[in-house]
């Protein structure tokens, strides 16, 4: 029997990478979508080599959407890509609104057009929960989104329920909560802390500078998260599942805990830094991801602890390649 073939959207980016990764240990033919730009940016799917074939298009352009699914033709299309950098958001609402938004209804337009049978799973994001109406956040939780970013991702989910009941696609939207690994965007809140702190660690910095430290979030194991993304589009009817860890930490304590982790003390690092608020905070985000535990059989594993060892130890490692530096023997850290 010849393999399924998948397509990733956003495949050069934290989850597209990680999902490469297990479609292909899966036994897959996995393709992936990228966009022209004048210099590559394929280090997180490099290790990969020509084990995927890519193929360029963009969110932004109807015919580079329609003939990629008309070539590849694939069994299973994941829509991970997106602009999904929340305080960019903000910066460029019109374009985080035409990528992340009208993007997917692009890819479902182009679904319905070539092959309905096509399954199709869109990245939706706890941050469509917002100003949060209960706590924890379930699949029935109404929505209220505080960013350009959550508003632009609500229209998406919608979007996907709507070509789901409309059209009977085979489309369902994971709501995911935060997750992070060392192959997170260095702009997201996680990743800045473990790079810093492993940059301080080296003589290479000397603070921190900081947001909101009072955010509280649902933070799990990205590495972990794609099985569950898998998982969703195997089900024999489309439902739509919160999937998170089902704890919530404060910055605060990512930074205490990162610290804690080299033997360094965050009150001589960390500085406030007012450029780093958002407009319009979103406090707390904990997902109730029971659903997802029973009917897929899936959970979170990685605990928030060893989530800030594996980042820490692992841009600790990156920071001794690029500067030459080492952190110590044993017990150093
Ligand atoms: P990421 O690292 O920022 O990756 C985003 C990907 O989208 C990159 O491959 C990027 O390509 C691609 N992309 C952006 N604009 C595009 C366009 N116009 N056309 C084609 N590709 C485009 O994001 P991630 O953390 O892996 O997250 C994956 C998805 O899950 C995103 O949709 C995100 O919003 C959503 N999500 C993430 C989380 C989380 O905690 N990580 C939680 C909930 C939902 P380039 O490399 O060319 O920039």
């Amino acid at each position: 029997m010849s393999a399924r073939r998948a397509l990733v959207t956003g495949v050069t980016g934290q989850d597209g990478s990680y999902l490469a990764e297990l479609l292909l240990e899966r036994g897959y033919e996995v393709h992936g979508m990228v966009r022209r730009s004048s210099s590559d940016n394929y280090e997180r799917i490099a290790h990969l080599g020509d084990r995927i074939r890519l193929h360029q298009g963009d969110l932004l352009d109807p015919s580079s959407l329609l003939n990629l699914l008309r070539s590849v033709r694939p069994h299973e299309l994941y829509n991970l890509a997106a602009q999904s950098f929340v305080p960019t958001s903000w910066a460029q609402p019109s374009l985080t609104g035409e990528f992340t938004a009208l993007g997917v209804t692009r890819l479902l337009e182009a679904v319905r057009i070539v092959d309905p049978e096509i399954r199709f799973y869109q990245a939706s994001s706890s941050e469509m929960f917002g100003k949060v109406q209960e706590v924890p956040q379930r699949e029935s939780t109404p929505f209220y989104p505080r960013s350009p970013y959550a508003v632009a991702k609500l229209f998406g989910h919608w979007i996907t329920v709507n070509y789901r009941e409309s059209f009977g696609l085979h489309a369902v939207s994971g709501i995911l909560f935060n997750h992070e690994s060392p192959r997170r965007g260095r702009e997201f809140v996680s990743r800045h802390v473990s790079e810093a702190v492993a940059r301080i660690k080296l003589g290479l910095a000397d603070t921190l500078p900081i947001g909101n430290q009072d955010a509280h979030r649902d933070w799990g194991y990205a590495r972990e998260y794609v099985d569950v993304i898998w998982r969703m589009l195997q089900t024999e009817k489309p439902v739509d599942y919160v999937i998170g860890t089902g704890t919530a930490h404060s910055v605060r304590e990512f930074i205490a805990e990162a610290f804690a982790h080299v033997g360094l003390d965050p009150a001589d690092f960390v500085r406030q830094d007012p450029s780093r608020l958002r407009p319009a905070e979103v406090d707390t985000l904990l997902a109730d991801p029971s659903r997802a535990k029973r009917e897929l059989g899936w959970e979170a594993r990685t605990s928030f602890v060893e989530l800030v060892r594996i980042m820490v130890e692992a841009d600790i490692e990156a920071q001794e390649r690029s500067s030459g530096r080492r952190v110590g023997g044993p017990g150093a850290r």
